[in-house]
């Protein structure tokens, strides 16, 4: 908390840009402005909680939406955590959880609970928008490029520009079928121009948001890393290359963003 209020006081991104000739920043979506998993995993307990009624034993509802929920996130976690529609992740959950025989009953227990998903807008993290004002007042060019549906990554993005004031906010929109890898994190590098050397990435994927950006020719990067992950072998490869990797633990560490927070 004392750290916090000291933190308050004096951001120093403006500067941190400036020294570095960073004419511009680019900011993966989901799980690093959006809170996006997190609504998720709720949604998913959600159905977990009807799954329970269609189980015969004694266990708790609570248990049985818990067990469903890990072997739903299980399979996806296997997969490489790609970006996964979440009616499509629930129905196999379903048919995992209960077994083949309950893939007639799963249209009855989603039922209309997963239709609007997609048209909500999920929460933003505490610290985004302080974040995100912090860098677009450091006058450097700022975009975001989800993976993610056009439409959805388009109510999040103006949500958040009506957020920071009603401001117009350049995006692209990677399909959920696609790669984010070099090529498209280069077509979101065309909506800030300037050399890639001096555009930053922030992102929370190491996979897709940070070694394609790299690999693009980004040498400043952002690893959001919330959860507190081990660091991946890969990112001191990439650190011995010449990269320059920060990690935060929150979006709103991006404002005192130094050398400190380097892996
Ligand atoms: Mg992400």
């Amino acid at each position: 908390m004392d750290i916090e209020l000291e933190k308050d006081s004096a951001p120093n991104i403006e500067q941190f840009l400036k020294e570095r000739n960073i004419e511009a920043v680019v900011f993966d979506v989901d799980n690093t402005v959006f809170a996006t998993g997190e609504g998720f995993v709720e949604d998913v307990m959600k159905i977990g909680f009807k799954v329970a009624k269609y189980v015969n034993n004694d266990k708790s509802p609570e248990v049985i939406a818990q067990e469903y929920s890990d072997m739903t996130f299980g399979t996806y976690v296997r997969r490489g955590s790609k970006p996964t529609l979440i009616d499509a992740l629930c129905k196999e959950g379903i048919i995992k959880y209960l077994g083949e025989e309950a893939e007639c009953l799963v249209d009855e227990i989603i039922g209309d609970d997963l239709k609007d998903f997609y048209k909500k807008v999920p929460m933003l993290y505490k610290n985004s928008v302080l974040a995100i004002r912090s860098v677009l007042q450091s006058k450097v060019n700022v975009a975001f490029h989800s993976h993610a549906q056009e439409d959805w990554t388009k109510r999040k993005i103006s949500f958040l520009g009506n957020e920071l004031g009603g401001i117009n906010l350049p995006f692209l929109a990677t399909s959920i079928d696609e790669i984010k890898d070099r090529e498209s994190w280069m077509r979101s590098f065309a909506l800030v121009g300037g050399y890639v050397k001096n555009i930053m990435v922030v992102g929370d994927g190491v996979e897709f948001d940070l070694v394609p950006a790299m690999e693009a020719g980004c040498e400043y990067v952002v690893w959001l890393n919330g959860k507190d992950r081990p660091i991946p072998e890969i990112l001191y490869e990439y650190k011995k290359k010449g990269k320059f990797i920060y990690m935060i633990k929150d979006i709103g560490d991006l404002r005192y963003l130094s050398d400190d927070y380097l892996i």
